[in-house]
């Protein structure tokens, strides 16, 4: 049984609750085609070397260098060589190859002479500039050599990553399989649809704003629906979203009111957690675990549902997903205007728009802080961190945690 009134806990120790329960998934081989934002399981070593011969990085003539230390020099054009091919002939003294950006180097050739630099008559080629050893020759290895340490273990894959894995010849990869997250809204004031509402009635936004954060972030986002504030119900819904996914994110029904029934049904049949979390706002939060599938059992109120996926869930998410940061880095910006609050012994976020100004990040309030007033989210890309107190004043400098 839960304490029908816990004392407030600090958000770190209420965060350390959640992540000691989230496990890392077992890995598992991914295409490299599906492996973006995901996080590798294993140290990768190259197999082939990048790129995997001595090529040319421009256009023009392959030539012996000594052949052209003392110009205008006129060669003769032996062969032509694009990029695919294998050059057929050695670049012998007094001799060229054209060759495209790409091409092999042909043998005998050690530099190559831009064609801007060249002027060209039949099958004769006068170098017009003298080029060391070397020049615009990219060698095999270059990039990456085979048998090195290309990513360590903990990387996340990013389109750079995968362009490189491509380039390995690679078409898997071992990484922490993205998660299924389930998403349900609890409440029976609540309509999905567009029509007339009926006195009482809400539309449902929590479902659509944790849809876009989890996909957002990199999750797959599975709708369990729309569930009644009924323990029937909500039981079942839970239980099956169990079955089918990694995790649960729920918006209602874990505060003190009369038919907050997520929390009791997940007392029931998970192992949960209760918590009055010293914030503001998402001040309560249930999590638990159905068997190994952890639910985050988040308020209702639609401002209170993002904070709380931003602190508890998506921290949780990642850790699952093995992300080796999963808490959003705190920064510093410096307030634009006074940040204010009251004392209340909660730390607050706030919606602030944070904009890069004159070289630093300045932070201006965004108007309407209420719970249940989504627009401010809409309007805010981050969330400004303010401690037990006043607030701050106009120059102060305020970590933030930017969302987007
Ligand atoms: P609860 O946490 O269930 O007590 O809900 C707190 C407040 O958030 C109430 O005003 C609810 O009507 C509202 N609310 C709960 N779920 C949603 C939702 N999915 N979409 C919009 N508002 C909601
Ligand atoms: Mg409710």
């Amino acid at each position: 049984m839960t304490a029908r009134f816990p004392l407030m806990i600090p958000l770190e120790e209420a965060r350390t609750y959640v992540l000691d329960r989230c496990s890392r998934k077992e890995p598992i081989f991914t295409p490299v085609n599906d492996a973006f934002g995901l996080v590798t399981a294993v140290d990768v070593i190259a197999k082939e070397s990048i790129p995997p011969f001595a090529n040319t990085a421009m256009d023009g003539f392959a030539v012996r260098s000594s052949d052209v230390a003392v110009v205008p020099v006129q060669l003769r054009i032996i062969e032509t060589i694009a990029a695919g091919y294998a050059p057929k002939l050695v670049v012998g003294t007094g001799e060229a190859s054209r060759i495209m950006t790409g091409a092999p180097i042909p043998e005998g050739a050690d530099a190559v002479v831009m064609v801007e630099k060249v002027s060209v008559k039949g099958d004769a080629v006068t170098i017009e500039t003298a080029v060391q050893a070397g020049n615009h020759i990219r060698p095999a290895g270059d990039d990456v050599t085979s048998g090195q340490l290309v990513f360590a273990q903990g990387t996340v894959l990013t389109a750079g990553h995968l362009g490189v894995l491509c380039s390995l010849g690679m078409s898997e990869i071992a990484t922490y399989p993205r998660l299924r997250v389930g998403v349900m809204s609890t409440g029976d004031e609540l309509v999905d649809d567009c029509g007339p509402l009926a006195p009482g009635q809400i539309r449902d936004s929590n479902r659509c704003t944790l849809v876009s954060l989890l996909n957002g972030d990199g999750f797959v986002a599975v709708d369990l629906g729309l569930i009644p504030d009924d323990e029937t119900a909500i039981e079942s819904a839970l239980l099956h979203g169990a079955d089918r996914c990694d995790a649960i994110v729920t918006s209602g029904g874990v505060s003190m009111g009369d038919f907050d029934y997520v929390k009791a049904v997940l007392d029931r049949v998970g192992d949960m957690r209760w918590m009055q979390i010293a914030i503001k706002p998402a001040k309560p939060l249930a999590f638990g675990t159905i068997g190994h599938t952890p639910v985050f059992g988040l308020p209702g109120n639609p401002v209170s549902s993002m904070v709380s996926y931003e602190l508890f869930a998506r921290p949780g998410l990642r850790t699952m997903m093995g992300f080796p940061e999963p808490i959003r880095t705190v920064i510093q910006g410096i307030a634009a205007e006074p940040l204010t609050r009251h004392p209340d012994g909660k730390t607050h976020y706030s919606r602030v728009l944070a904009r890069y100004e004159d070289g630093r990040i300045r932070v201006r309030s965004v108007a309407g802080q209420g719970s249940h007033m989504l627009t401010s989210m809409a309007r805010s890309n981050a969330l400004a961190v303010l401690p037990n107190g006043d607030g701050c004043r106009e120059g102060d400098v305020v970590d933030l945690l930017l969302l987007n």
